[in-house]
């Protein structure tokens, strides 16, 4: 019989747990490599070049028939699962129906239910509004430009290890200049690194973390003339930074005694990832706006601000949008994870990733002084790599352990992520429908793979 693809029928068919049949990368995907390395410019890389056909749940296939489990969901994209039926069904139904209209000619219901339903779980039972548009990065501008339009300030604010995307005035916004920054400048002005909390490496409370980041603004800004401080709840690319406690609570109360705009931005933590909506809630968080993008549409490209209806509106009519923000395809898919959230019980599954992995790598920190903390909530953990010998004093980063266990386990069907500041970090984000087994499994790799360093 000739077989012009290795899938079986459907989609969802035996992708249940990781299978190696080729050396990693496979000879379709080594072929594939070669045409994406003279069609695609070496800007846009990428951290393990096989080639994907098809994937469903936790695991992942690529065109020689490997098969991964992701805990890497796209970087917290495919939050509840790769290919979720009911996604899928409901993106399905809304092609046969219509494409594009674009919202600010001819509306459509599905963008007014998506803002409806961040509105809801977003924290805060203030009145609030959203907008759509279609990347993180874009989410992030509006938010300044909305918080330059209700202030009438000019200056941003953002914390040490931060990530924001990689539009212009994003970049201005990101701690590490490699590789996000370094060569495109020059950059947006206005725009203020403040100290972060960052408890493994300053050991310092949250209220004594706060004292220096608003200290920090305001020998060297002044409330008066900032119109927004943006921070993520957990750190994202930096590494999974999680503050100590009270250091957002108290960062919060300065932003609203000072009319200064203070957004979450959750493109990476929110959406259920963290066992909770969304993880200022972690934090006893109310942010006058919100980011989120990445989990949102279940793998479709949508994002948004949402926040305090007063702000919100500063922003004239015809001063937000964009062509494809909100598309309709994106909009159903939205609606249909919200939905799966709710009737699959997700965030409680969050919160089970988190008692299950949390201890397991707690585990392997007490059998290897390599791991140096072990930090975040729900289904966003991460492992900090340091020297051997050095996690009591020096701390000093690991990136070369970092490499190696993420290259060992890709080699035997695990697809894990890096991070950090100093590239020393391993981050976990499965998606919230891993099983129990697939999750174990991946644990065990990566103790095999700690263990050959
Ligand atoms: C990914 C990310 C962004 C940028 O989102 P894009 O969709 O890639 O533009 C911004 N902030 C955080 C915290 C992110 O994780």
């Amino acid at each position: 019989m000739a077989v012009t693809s290795v899938l079986p029928e459907t989609a969802a068919d035996a992708l249940t747990g990781r299978r190696i049949v080729t050396e990693v990368p496979g000879p379709k995907s080594l072929a594939l490599h070669e045409r994406r390395l003279a069609a695609v410019p070496v800007g846009v890389s990428s951290t393990l070049p096989v080639y994907i056909a098809r994937a469903h749940g936790a695991v992942i296939e690529d065109v020689d028939g490997n098969r991964f489990l992701d805990l890497g969901a796209g970087i917290g994209v495919t939050t509840i699962g790769h290919t979720d039926d009911a996604v899928v069904a409901a993106a399905k139904a809304q092609l046969g129906d219509f494409l594009h209209t674009l919202f600010t000619i001819t509306p459509y219901e599905s963008y007014v239910r998506v803002a409806e339903l961040v509105a809801e779980r977003t924290p805060g039972s203030f009145a609030k509004k959203t907008v759509l548009v279609n990347s993180g990065a874009e989410a992030v501008e509006n938010g300044v430009k909305i918080a330059r339009k209700a202030t009438g300030r000019r200056g941003v604010a953002v914390l040490e290890h931060g990530y924001h995307g990689r539009t212009s005035l994003t970049m201005a916004m990101n701690y590490k200049a490699m590789p996000y920054g370094a060569g495109f400048g020059p950059f947006p002005g206005d725009v203020h690194h403040a100290p972060s909390s960052y408890p493994f490496r300053d050991g310092l409370s949250g209220e004594e973390a706060a004292a220096r980041t608003i200290g920090y603004l305001e020998k060297h800004v002044g409330a008066e003339d900032l119109a927004i401080l943006v921070v993520e709840p957990i750190q994202g690319e930096g590494g999974f930074q999680t503050p100590a406690d009270g250091f957002l609570p108290a960062l919060q109360r300065w932003a609203n005694a000072n009319g200064v705009v203070i957004a979450a931005d959750e493109i990476q933590s929110g959406m259920g990832r963290t066992g909770a909506w969304f993880a200022s809630e972690h934090f006893g968080f109310e942010p006058d706006l919100v980011f989120f993008a990445k989990g949102i549409a279940g793998g479709l490209p949508l994002a948004g601000v949402t926040g305090r209806a007063e702000i919100m509106d500063a922003a004239q009519p015809g001063g937000l949008g964009g062509t494809f923000g909100g598309n309709p395809v994106a909009a159903a898919a939205a609606i249909a994870v919200f939905e799966q959230i709710e009737q699959q019980d997700l965030l409680a599954a969050g919160r089970s990733i988190e008692a299950r992995l949390r201890p397991a790598l707690e585990a392997l920190a007490a059998e290897f002084d390599v791991i140096g903390d072990v930090r975040g909530r729900g289904a966003m953990i991460a492992i900090e790599l340091v020297e051997p010998g050095t996690r009591a004093t020096t701390k000093t980063p690991n990136a070369a352990a970092v490499r190696r266990i993420a290259d060992f386990a890709a080699q035997q069907g695990v697809l894990v992520l890096t991070a950090g500041t100093w590239a020393n970090v391993i981050r976990f984000l499965p998606s919230l429908v891993i099983t129990d087994e697939q999750l174990d499994d991946a644990v065990a790799v990566l103790r095999e793979a700690i263990a050959a360093l």
